[in-house]
């Protein structure tokens, strides 16, 4: 279909009206959430290659890619089947291999000594020196030579059945359209362009998509290039306001004011077995304010493993309770929810308050009674997975949700639990806690709607873990240091991690381990955890654990958040330079609960990267949660890829909260600026970028 004069605007103009786009091209590009032409104009090139000059042969290391020319000096056919050929290309400088393991019969014509190629591909060190597999090739005699570009060649992320040149070809007709006028509005005021000195959004996106031949592809990797922190800063810029805007939205909400618990507060401190910190009490106070407003609290707790953030969301429940309304506490997994079920229950249950545990894998009669019982308002704590939210659970009058480690939790969820508690025209108080520690600047954006507690300060009598890194050949070491620490009375972790995603290998990997280790250890009661087993089955080997009948727990990472057995004082992580810093110090966070001086081994496999050796080095030197944060920050630095999880699935386009962080303070001036001069274009800025979640702000 051609483009009628009516519909300029790209980003109402479907990808269809494009030559080209049919109908099964369509449905491929929106699998990448590409619907309309300006959202092909936002999906960024990956990477991008140099097909803009010839380079000689000598100039190659292998990892490059890069366009040669040279004659064929001899092709021979490598034994391994009829298929294969190896061809010699020089050229002034050099030789080189041209491989081709599936040649077709015009392949195995056409490619014949003397002549002369023109060839584009990735460099490998193959056997005999430097070779190119498969490249993409062009013979000098037929006149069209593989031509060279005058811009670099853009690499976009992609899907099956979508080809690079595929996507070239669309992207050519979506810039031709841009440069004709094609309307992909400026929303960003000029002033504030020009304060920053940014490019225009239609100068940045030509650029991006084809850049000049002189552009350096190392900044342009590392997405440092002006144009694309043009554009990376829009998209901050619009994720701010309408975290801005939620947080506006929501404190014009009402929501019921809870009065201070004094009762109940009262025998629950006199029955704990310890003193709250200093830190524990500000942030409990500072909580206790909030719940008093009629308007919804929206709290974040940060506060390092073992910090004592339960009791705290106990405080906040209790305060809930005695007002007569319900609580909903949301854990991650549900072997955490179980432990926060025992928990809870043995503090409140002798305060008569009722406790429940909603699990997925519940006999339909206890479940029915439980929702019936939480429908009358007669259970008050209720606990679960994220299952508790389902249509089927009916609260009577919810006050409270906590959220026990939110960054598994996003904007959008955090919404939908909002609505979920909605009743009598009130909204609940949302109460969410995180180990998993923030730098500053990234909280300030990732979570600019949530009010901020920091629990500062670890339970006194502590001693902090010790940690070393052995290799995995001295294993035998370690044995020793489990048959001490079980001998004196302590327990063991054991961690098996493996690389790959699926949940069977991993649970088969560990199942290996556990055979294994009982071998060695004839003398010691061992379990296995991990996330294949029943609820009921985690439940039991973790209370069994808990209680101290099991010496050495072999788990997969299900143990990473939340577990408290305080009398496990050692941790083996096997193949720890596979995992994170956040991962690892939430592992080690496991033990170090007691008074007992506790001790963690990361045992690694040789060799070692070198970002691996800064990691376990760093995990080393300290258990302090917010540096060992910075450090992640300073070791991956930009151009690093961040797990979805540790962003809190903050779902960004194009940006990357820490290889961006160094823009966040000028997108928070910015923010303010817009606020306070163009209010009038914040809509929009929002619509373009956050879409849905936006939406949510407006409830
Ligand atoms: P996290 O912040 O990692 O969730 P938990 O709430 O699980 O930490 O607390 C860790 C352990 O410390 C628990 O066994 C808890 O009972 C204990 N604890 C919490 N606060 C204190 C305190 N003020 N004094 C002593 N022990 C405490
Ligand atoms: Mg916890």
């Amino acid at each position: 279909m051609m483009l009628t004069t009516q519909i300029k605007d790209l980003s109402l103009l479907p990808c269809r009206y494009l030559k080209g786009v049919g109908p099964q091209l369509a449905e491929r590009l929106s699998r990448l959430e590409i619907h309309f032409v300006q959202d092909l104009l936002f999906h960024l090139p990956l990477r991008y290659q140099d097909r803009t000059r010839v380079y000689p042969i000598q100039s190659l290391t292998p990892g490059d890619h890069a366009v040669i020319e040279g004659v064929i000096e001899n092709v021979s056919l490598p034994k391994g089947g009829r298929t294969r050929i190896l061809c010699q290309l020089r050229d002034h400088s050099g030789r080189i291999g041209l491989r081709f393991f599936y040649a077709n019969a015009h392949q195995r014509q056409s490619l014949q000594a003397g002549l002369r190629v023109r060839c584009f591909g990735e460099v490998r060190r193959g056997s005999l020196g430097l070779e190119m597999i498969h490249p993409e090739y062009s013979i000098a005699n037929t006149d069209e030579l593989l031509k060279t570009e005058e811009n670099l060649t853009p690499i976009y992320p992609s899907t099956d059945g979508l080809s690079q040149t595929t996507f070239r070809k669309l992207t050519d007709q979506a810039l031709s359209l841009l440069k004709q006028g094609g309307l992909l509005k400026e929303i960003l005021p000029s002033k504030l362009l020009q304060k920053f000195s940014f490019p225009s959004l239609s100068e940045a996106l030509c650029f991006v998509h084809r850049p000049s031949s002189d552009a350096s592809i190392e900044i342009l990797m590392d997405k440092q290039h002006v144009a694309q922190k043009r554009l990376v800063f829009e998209e901050l810029l619009a994720h701010r306001l309408s975290l801005l805007s939620l947080k506006n939205t929501f404190q014009a909400q009402t929501a019921f004011p809870l009065k201070k618990s004094v009762a109940l507060t009262q025998t629950f401190l006199k029955n704990l077995s310890f003193q709250l910190t200093k830190a524990q009490q500000r942030v409990v106070e500072e909580i206790n304010v909030d719940l008093q407003r009629s308007h919804p609290m929206l709290r974040l707790v940060q506060g390092d493993v073992g910090s004592g953030k339960t009791v705290v969301a106990a405080l906040a429940m209790l305060q809930a309770v005695e007002n007569n309304f319900q609580c909903a506490v949301l854990a991650p997994t549900e072997l955490l929810a179980e432990q926060h079920f025992q928990t809870f229950k043995s503090w409140f249950e002798p305060l008569g308050i009722e406790v429940a545990l909603l699990t997925g894998q519940m006999k339909v009669a206890e479940r029915r009674k439980n929702l019936a019982e939480i429908a009358e308002n007669k259970i008050k704590i209720i606990l679960g997975t994220h299952a508790i939210f389902q249509k089927s659970v009916e609260f009577a009058n919810l006050a409270l949700i906590v959220v026990d480690e939110q960054h598994r939790f996003g904007v959008q969820q955090r919404a939908q639990l909002r609505e979920k508690g909605f009743h009598n025209n009130c909204y609940p108080h949302q109460l969410i806690m995180t180990a998993t520690p923030i730098p500053r600047t990234l909280a300030m954006s990732a979570y600019a709607d949530l009010d901020c507690s920091v629990i500062d300060e670890l339970p006194p009598g502590r001693t902090p873990v010790t940690t070393t890194v052995v290799s995995n050949v001295r294993r035998n070491e370690v044995t020793l240091r489990i048959r001490e620490a079980c001998a004196s009375g302590r327990q063991v972790y054991w961690v098996c991690t493996l690389i790959e995603e699926s949940d069977v290998l991993q649970c088969q990997a560990a199942e290996n381990t556990a055979l294994e280790l009982q071998q060695t250890f004839p003398e010691l009661k061992l379990a296995l955890i991990h996330g294949r087993l029943k609820p009921q089955e985690k439940e039991q080997v973790m209370a069994a654990f808990k209680k101290g009948d099991i010496h050495l727990l072999i788990a997969t990472t299900v143990i990473e958040v939340g577990v408290d057995v305080p009398n496990a004082s050692l941790m083996v992580i096997e193949n720890a330079e596979r995992l994170g810093l956040a991962q690892l110090h939430q592992l080690r966070g496991r033990v170090g609960r007691g008074a007992v001086a506790s001790h963690c081994v990361l045992l690694y496999q040789h060799p070692l990267s070198s970002l691996a050796k800064q990691r376990l080095s760093a995990i080393r030197e300290t258990t302090d949660g917010f540096k060992i944060a910075q450090r992640d920050l300073e070791i991956r630095g930009p151009g690093e890829v961040l797990g979805v999880r540790q962003t809190g699935d903050f779902s960004l386009r194009i940006a990357d909260l820490l290889r961006d962080e160094e823009l966040l303070p000028d997108v928070a001036d910015a923010a303010e600026i817009l606020i306070n001069h163009y209010s009038e274009v914040i809509a929009d800025l929002i619509k373009r970028w956050v879409g849905l979640a936006a939406q949510f702000g407006h409830v």
